[in-house]
């Protein structure tokens, strides 16, 4: 890069490297602003920040409750859960998507059954506890066991709220917000993408 340089006096090329290295240094603390200005990536939580071991509640498809177990977190790479999720699926669970009112499955679904983790099945809903709020969008007003399901602050899009994932394998499912019905005055607002229907038998 000095080569060109070297036919002129030293100083010339000791000039050019210290202009060199000062845009360079430039280069490196604009990368670094820029860095800290661009806006935060939505992004589902990293099995880092979980344990590698969870309690839930496992269900029976008919809706029974079964036993409290210690299970291992299920952990997959991206690649994974490319392979076996829908897109919309796989946005929505791994990179904190919300599907589009009114689009989804379940929305106004009223038949008796479970919803379960679209992952990795986890019992997650009942229809019992389902309630039709007008939102374009499946809403329950409780987890079929709070051990199932894990609630996080969310500051995303400037807006606070409440965020709800899978307990068994980190999915994102939706939020919970506190203008629900009667008994707990909650709305858990899911996407119907993060959710398999288990009709009752
Ligand atoms: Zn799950």
């Amino acid at each position: 890069m000095f080569e060109s340089d070297l036919d002129r006096d030293g100083s010339s090329v000791r000039l050019r490297r210290r202009e060199f290295l000062l845009a360079s240094a430039s280069a490196v603390a604009g990368m670094v602003l820029w860095t800290l200005r661009k806006p935060r990536l939505v992004k589902a939580t990293t099995s880092k920040e979980l344990p590698q071991e969870v309690t839930i509640v496992q269900f029976s498809d008919s809706g029974k409750r079964l036993k409290k177990v210690r299970v291992p977190l299920v952990v997959k790479t991206e690649d994974e859960w490319r392979r076996e999720l829908s897109p919309n699926s796989f946005d929505i669970t791994r990179h904190a998507g919300t599907e589009i009112a009114y689009t989804g499955n379940y929305w106004n679904l009223h038949e008796k059954g479970l919803y379960r983790c679209i992952c990795c099945e986890n019992a997650l809903f009942s229809s019992d506890t389902k309630f039709d709020s007008g939102t374009g969008w499946p809403s329950f007003w409780a987890p079929i066991a709070p051990e199932n399901i894990r609630t996080k602050r969310d500051t995303t899009f400037g807006m606070v709220r409440t965020s709800v994932s899978c307990t068994e394998c980190a999915a994102h499912l939706g939020h919970v917000f506190d203008d629900g019905p009667e008994p707990t005055h909650l709305r858990y607002c899911m996407n119907s993408a993060s959710l398999r229907f288990v009709a009752a038998i």
